[in-house]
């Protein structure tokens, strides 16, 4: 049996591979940071049909060690089909066993989404959703962060803003944007149009590709955690931020989504501004127009679960979504898709994964198509 990771987002070292009923192994640290929960590996040379055991004997000093439980394992023989395999969070470890149909296998805390997938995406956008590259940033280690911009009518007045994995392990985020990309490639649908009439799109597929190619969970390659950086956004340390606060100050935001991914809750939900100083009742209107239209849709998202919501102005300014809120002052919130499953609607053979991620992508349109004019 080989196992690597030496690839894409991959993240695995080897700590004994001799038996093969529990091979142990542990997630790598981000690059300068002590958080880690990111893993991704491919085993090959398997014999079909006889059992095998993994262990990942560091879980429970990772990032976010209460999370494992109620949580299984990605797997995928192809690395299109992927499927969860029961896992079990015990004594400190994650451990997961398959029977495999092939001879090799992928694992990954959740679907990834590759830099080629990315690459294949933007050229989509450009050549089939009408967007342009309205700007492009530089990661630290030189790679393109893509500013799309969707504009059908350049005297529409609002400008719509979706920024996705900051986290660069929160692989959802990414998927939830080409499910909007794709969305925006179709003709006739009338939503959409309404949209466009009103409002420009402004567009980050990936924040974050440095981290995301490398493995990590929460930072850049310079062990900033991006989504605490927008009181203090720099070219030494985050010049992902810096490059898209500078475009939003030159463009202006009416609205704002952060798409994330989270480690513990088992459900789709959103976090918003009430912390922020700036917090009126204009916006908490928005927000609550917002999220009730997003379960009206039917769409996958509820409301009962989430983040304890902050106490008035007490909001930490350092996260995009409070930043962007207060300096705008406008309709703001962070987007969170679960790692584990969405239990309102639970699919045990595959959880939350990429499709529902695009699923809701293209729901999200519907709701901002319907509060466009209002948005001011
Ligand atoms: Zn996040």
């Amino acid at each position: 049996m080989q196992i690597s990771a030496n690839f894409d987002s991959g993240n695995i070292e080897v700590i004994d591979a001799s038996n093969p009923q529990r091979v142990l192994l542990a997630m790598r640290p981000d690059l300068a940071s002590h958080h880690f929960q990111w893993f991704h590996f491919k085993v090959e040379g398997l014999v079909p049909g006889q059992r095998y055991g993994f262990s990942l004997t560091n879980a429970g000093q990772s990032a976010y060690n209460q999370a494992w439980d109620g949580y299984h394992a990605a797997a995928s023989y192809d690395q299109r089909n992927w499927f969860r395999v029961p896992s079990r969070f015990d004594d400190g470890a994650l451990d997961f066993s398959l029977e495999p149909c092939e001879a090799q296998v992928w694992f990954a805390y959740f679907e990834p989404y590759s830099r080629a997938r990315h690459d294949w995406l933007i050229e989509q956008a450009l050549s089939k959703a009408g967007a342009e590259l309205f700007a492009s940033g530089q990661s630290i280690e030189g790679r393109a962060i893509q500013l799309l911009r969707v504009s059908r009518n350049p005297a529409a007045p609002r400008k719509i803003w979706i920024i996705a994995q900051q986290h660069p392990g929160e692989h959802m985020a990414e998927w939830f944007m080409e499910g909007l990309i794709e969305r925006l490639q179709q003709r006739g649908d009338a939503e959409l149009d309404a949209l466009l009439a009103r409002a420009e799109l402004y567009l980050v597929p990936n924040m974050n590709p440095d981290g995301a190619v490398r493995g990590h969970l929460r930072t850049n390659a310079a062990g900033q955690d991006l989504n605490r950086a927008w009181q203090s956004a720099n070219a030494a340390q985050s010049p992902e931020v810096l490059f898209v606060q500078q475009q939003m100050r030159q463009v202006g935001v009416d609205l704002f989504l952060d798409i994330h991914g989270d480690e513990e809750i088992p459900h789709v939900f959103s976090a918003g501004c009430e912390g922020n100083p700036g917090y009126s009742p204009r916006l908490e209107r928005l927000e609550a127009e917002f999220r009730s239209r997003l379960v009206a849709l039917g769409a996958e998202f509820q409301t009962t679960y989430g983040y304890p919501r902050s106490g008035p102005g007490q909001a930490n300014l350092t996260l995009a979504c409070n930043a962007v809120g207060q300096e705008f002052d406008c309709l703001s919130f962070t987007l969170e898709m679960p790692f584990k499953d969405h239990d309102d609607n639970p699919n045990p053979l595959t959880a939350w994964d990429g499709r529902r991620s695009m699923r809701l992508g293209k729901d999200v349109l519907s709701v901002v198509a319907a509060m466009v004019e209002g948005l001011r």
